[in-house]
């Protein structure tokens, strides 16, 4: 027979989305135990591309982990310098340069999540590593975790069960919705495939510092996802690929040792030791839009696992760390109130989609996600090589808003200008783009600005109880149905199809 255990919060991962979630739920007098399958030495080693946006902003990293002690340590912040992205489409002759005031950085993740560990346990957490939860425990609300710890089998009993961990959660497979005491139906959203990506990595070292050490690189893929070298120092660049799942899986590593072997920068570059092993790490990680209901009763979920993650646009780690904040607050009040319902742990939602608002913000992009899913790729280079920098800032939310006149026309000349000097140069004949085709794209893409302005307002009016879900999830489904319309998606690129 398992032995058991009692505590008042159990977090289950040790990644970003559990740290914050114990630590802040441990700051608010929960008594809170951590799970990780990992080994101690080895948590935080996780696949990642490691750029971060704005570590020190307390909106992207609220409670009480100090990111500005972390960062400060030279082991975690290799190179702070990074004030540029770059998007280039080499075969085109095309370099995209976008400032980034709100400062990104790339960091050592593994360092990175040691400290955050460390910080986590210094806060009160119990943290249990070498322990995989492997079964639930759920009697009308789930009330704790099965789980193999060093070989032996552990019950952990507690009132509130953090699932955070990370992309295709085995937590959120296990737990039956369906038999939970929710009427009339539950609220919590089971993610589909197509809410995630596949992503890998290698850390190489080169001889000499590159010459785009300052600037995260990204760039096109024949297939949909992109290449991207980030430099963590001007000789060890993270580079990696990935692709979303809704499209044909790419053989990853092969696919990117065939982009960087003539490339002159790795000439002679090795990739770098970690545990005695290459350092080359895949997963798989969400980057879609959070989950319309992140909740059910006695459990909530952060990070990867609720979607509230878009590494495309530096909001991956940050993504975890302010949902990771969200749960802990919501799940220690729940406990000391007594009450684990979804009416209580609703709080979770709505201050994701509300008062943070970040998650409103990134369901709302995914229509970009949407249509550009259907567009093929020549179409999307040729589309990408005409926009000017500003509007694709916009796409990628580096900037907020440009609605004055001044900026739409000074938008519209810049788009007109580099269509004139592609058509000279004879991109699109290349690509085998027509005008027709790029012109529909176009039409398309404002077509969806559109739509992502009617979706975010939608979701800034995310109820503030579970009382109005299911009207605002019909209206919510209305728009999809509509937008998918105004831009003619075949019926098997809608969404979640
Ligand atoms: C290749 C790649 C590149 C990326 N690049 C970037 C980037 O440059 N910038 C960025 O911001 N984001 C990036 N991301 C995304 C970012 O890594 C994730 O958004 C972030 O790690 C999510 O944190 P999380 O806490 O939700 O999940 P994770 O970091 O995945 O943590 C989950 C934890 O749970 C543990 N766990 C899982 N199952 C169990 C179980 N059954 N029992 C016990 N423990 C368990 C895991 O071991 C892990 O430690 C990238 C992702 C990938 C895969």
């Amino acid at each position: 027979m398992a032995r058991s255990e009692a505590y008042e919060v159990i977090v289950v991962g040790g990644g970003i989305g559990g740290c914050f979630a114990a630590a802040t739920a441990a700051a608010n007098g929960a008594e809170v135990v951590q799970l990780e399958r990992k080994p101690a030495d080895q948590g935080g080693f996780i696949a990642c591309g490691d750029a971060i946006k704005s570590p020190t902003d307390p909106k992207g990293y609220p409670g009480p982990i100090d990111m500005a002690a972390i960062t400060s340590d030279e082991a975690v912040l290799a190179d702070g310098n990074i004030d540029k992205i770059e998007w280039w489409d080499e075969e085109l002759g095309v370099r995209k340069v976008l400032p980034y005031e709100t400062h990104s950085n790339v960091i050592d993740r593994y360092e990175f999540g040691q400290h955050l560990l460390e910080q986590t346990g210094e806060l009160g957490v119990t943290q249990h590593f070498n322990t995989v939860v492997n079964g639930i425990v759920q009697n009308g609300q789930v009330q704790g975790v099965e789980a193999i710890r060093d070989g032996e089998s552990v019950e952990y009993e507690a009132e509130m069960v953090i699932d955070a961990a990370g992309a295709q959660s085995v937590i959120q497979d296990m737990v039956d919705f369906e038999d939970l005491a929710v009427e009339p139906e539950p609220t919590f959203e089971k993610p589909h495939y197509t809410h995630f990506g596949s992503a890998y990595r290698e850390i190489i070292e080169t001889d000499e510092p590159v010459e785009y050490q300052n600037a995260i690189v990204g760039k096109p893929l024949e297939e949909m996802g992109y290449v991207w070298y980030f430099p963590r120092s001007p000789t060890a660049i993270n580079v990696g690929l990935g692709f979303q799942m809704n499209k044909e899986p790419i053989a990853l590593a092969d696919r990117l040792r065939e982009d960087v072997e003539d490339r002159p920068e790795f000439d002679g570059a090795s990739v770098a030791d970690r545990f005695d092993k290459k350092n080359k790490l895949g997963a798989a990680l969400a980057l879609r839009r959070p989950l319309d209901s992140m909740i059910a009763p006695g459990y909530i979920t952060v990070g990867c696992a609720a979607g509230t993650t878009h590494p495309i646009t530096g909001k991956g780690i940050r993504g975890a760390a302010f949902s990771g904040y969200s749960a802990g607050k919501t799940a220690a009040g729940a406990v000391a109130d007594g009450d684990v319902s979804e009416q209580r742990l609703w709080e979770h939602n709505h201050y994701l989609y509300v008062e943070h608002g970040e998650a409103a913000k990134l369901a709302a992009r995914d229509a970009y996600n949407v249509a550009a899913s259907s567009i093929d790729i020549p179409v999307l280079r040729a589309v990408a090589a005409i926009l000017p920098e500003d509007e694709i800032r916009e796409i990628v939310s580096t900037k907020t808003s440009f609605d004055d006149l001044a900026s739409k026309l000074s938008i519209a000349a810049g788009a007109t200008k580099n269509l004139v000097s592609h058509y000279r140069k004879g991109t699109f004949e290349h690509l085998g783009v027509s005008k027709e085709m790029l012109y529909e794209a176009l039409m398309g893409f404002r077509t969806t600005r559109e739509y992502v302005d009617r979706y975010e307002e939608h979701y800034e009016n995310y109820p503030a109880s579970r009382d109005g879900y299911f009207e605002w999830l019909a209206e919510r489904d209305r728009i999809d149905d509509e937008f998918y319309d105004a831009i003619d998606l075949e019926p098997d690129a809608r969404k979640y199809q």
